[in-house]
């Protein structure tokens, strides 16, 4: 089969015939239709030193995904031939002390898919049947092939409860700003979202977050005076990985607010540890989905209008992958989907 593979320990990804995934009788195959790019995979292509020190070479890479179900193993129930369906990018030992209580996003045994084994950039997948997400019908496959990063979004902004809270969101990357709809569709009074990139702000107000600001120009008190609040923000989403947002998003917390922070710094962070402990904060770190709560809110959020499939900037042919990945590198992106079909 066709697949986008890590081929070389340098820079750029490969389009090579792969052998089929063999399929064990827990397992679930599925047809792959349609690929979202993350920035993961962005770091996989262009080989920085975290992709260096993890990713095999020869690995088919690629995670987020919406297919359907060609065969699966005898042990399998509950699934049908043609279903649709997505994988959770996480495959959990389903043995440690969290597993076995019920929490696998913080299994300690964690494999990616598409980073430690191979992924779903390619025509078939094949995953634990424990790894399958069975799509609502009403759920269009634009937005199902990208329920992971969705996922990410959904479980960062509902970590904390935002009903008639104001919430400050840090990044207007795609996660960034579907967490941002998200907390407004959960009810949150203000939802103000920062990025000093023009194109995402934009995107941004055209995903319906009407407060964009840019750090580099406007501070966040003369965005809390312009929206009459006083105290601070009551619920942090950090969204960048940026040293700066975050100590900035410190600075503009209410006594007792919480911060749930999903973006991945490349650096150590030093803040002003005395806001934290004076202002009473919280700080919760956001790893991946939780298997399947996260999965069955996005479902429902969608079934009650939250419209998200504005996030999507390209829908390209799969043959054109280098164009997705140049298009995700400019910084002039949304996601990226990829279409396996033909
Ligand atoms: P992205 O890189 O597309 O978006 C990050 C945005 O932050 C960019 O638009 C950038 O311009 C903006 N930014 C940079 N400096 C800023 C500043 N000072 N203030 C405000 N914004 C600033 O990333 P994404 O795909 O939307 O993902 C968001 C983050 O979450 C990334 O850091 C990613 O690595 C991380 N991530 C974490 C997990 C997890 O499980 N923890 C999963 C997926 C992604
Ligand atoms: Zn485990």
């Amino acid at each position: 089969m066709k697949a986008l593979v890590k081929k070389k320990a340098e820079k750029g990804i490969w389009l090579e015939d792969v052998p089929e995934p063999e399929m064990g009788i827990n397992d679930v195959k599925i047809r792959v239709l349609k690929t979202g790019i993350c920035g993961t995979d962005l770091h996989i292509y262009d080989w920085d030193s975290w992709a260096s020190a993890t990713i095999p070479q020869g690995l088919v890479i690629g995670h987020e995904f919406v297919g359907e179900v060609v065969a699966f193993g005898s042990n399998v129930a509950d699934v049908t031939v043609g279903q649709l369906v997505s994988g959770e990018g996480h495959v959990v030992c389903g043995r440690c002390r969290n597993c076995l209580a019920g929490r696998r996003h913080l299994c300690a045994h964690t494999l990616g898919v598409g980073v430690n084994r191979n992924g779903a950039f390619a025509e078939y997948i094949v995953l634990p049947m424990s790894n399958i997400w069975h799509h609502s019908p009403s759920v269009p496959h634009d937005v199902a092939s990208i329920f992971d990063p969705f996922g990410n979004a959904v479980h960062t902004a509902l970590a904390f409860p935002v009903l008639g809270e104001d919430v400050l969101v840090t990044g207007a990357g795609p996660i960034g700003i579907m967490a941002a709809a998200v907390a407004k569709h959960a009810g949150a009074r203000h939802v103000v979202i920062s990025d000093p990139n023009s194109y995402r702000r934009e995107l941004a107000e055209k995903v319906g977050i009407k407060h964009t600001f840019n750090p580099r120009e406007t501070t966040l008190k003369d965005v809390m005076a312009k929206l009459g609040m006083y105290e601070g923000f009551d619920v942090g989403l950090e969204m960048s990985g940026n040293p700066q947002a975050f100590r900035d998003m410190i600075g503009a917390m209410s006594h007792g607010g919480k911060i749930s922070m999903l973006g991945i710094p490349s650096t150590e962070i030093a803040i002003d540890w005395n806001k934290v402990i004076f202002n009473q904060l919280t700080l919760r770190g956001i790893y991946g989905r939780e298997m399947y709560e996260t999965w069955y809110k996005m479902t429902v959020m969608l079934e009650s209008g939250l419209d998200i499939s504005g996030v999507i900037t390209h829908r390209l042919n799969w043959k054109d992958f280098e164009d997705g990945f140049a298009a995700m590198s400019s910084g002039e992106s949304g996601k990226v989907i990829l279409d396996w079909n033909d």
